[in-house]
């Protein structure tokens, strides 16, 4: 049986991009200096993992059944925006003053890792378009070769409800990802996004 300080270590290198010495120093850092902000750190985690989940209608994470968003009533019920991730749609919230609602796929179609349709809720969004609700689907997947992949899945989605699908415009540069273009590009491209050609 390791020892506590060894199971701290361990259990600190699930986080992305540390290895055993910056989660010995993460360790060592927090026994040492700052034991309030670590017993801070693991309330929230505890919590939060405890307690988020996924909005039944657009994937995002939420503490409730229903996102905030998902929930509101001054949202544009006619525009639908498919993003990768929770943290594309933040950036597109704050970078835009889109009013639309959203769909998070959570991933990327990567056949090789597995990642089909299915495991992005795609049954799930074509049921949403199905409704009438939504009148023009904004794919906003990043421009790399899956986003696109994606995007050209999602466009055949949205046509097969009639729902006119539209792609961010020029400014996005290729093989970026949205979550670290600058905010001005990234308002612009959605501004001028242009109807996907079939
Ligand atoms: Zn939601």
């Amino acid at each position: 049986m390791s020892s506590l300080l060894e199971q701290l270590i361990d259990a600190l290198r699930c986080l992305p991009g540390v290895g055993q010495k910056s989660a010995q120093r993460m360790a060592y850092h927090l026994l040492e200096r700052n034991r309030e902000g670590g017993q801070r750190l693991s309330d929230a985690l505890k919590e939060a993992i405890e307690r988020i989940g996924h909005c039944g209608q657009c994937r995002d994470f939420s503490e409730t059944p229903l996102c905030p968003t998902c929930a509101s009533a001054s949202r544009e019920r006619s525009l639908l925006c498919a993003v990768e991730s929770p943290a594309d749609r933040l950036v597109i919230e704050q970078a835009t003053g889109y009013r639309g609602l959203y769909f998070v796929l959570q991933g990327r179609l990567s056949p090789l890792d597995g990642i089909g349709p299915r495991e992005l809720g795609l049954d799930q969004l074509a049921a949403r378009l199905a409704e009438g609700e939504a009148k023009e689907l904004i794919i906003a997947t990043n421009p790399t070769v899956e986003g696109e992949a994606t995007a050209h899945y999602l466009a055949q989605l949205a046509r097969q409800a009639g729902v006119r699908p539209s792609r961010l415009a020029h400014g996005v540069p290729l093989g970026g990802e949205l979550e670290y273009v600058d905010r001005g590009t990234l308002a612009h491209a959605f501004g001028s996004r242009l109807e996907v050609e079939s």
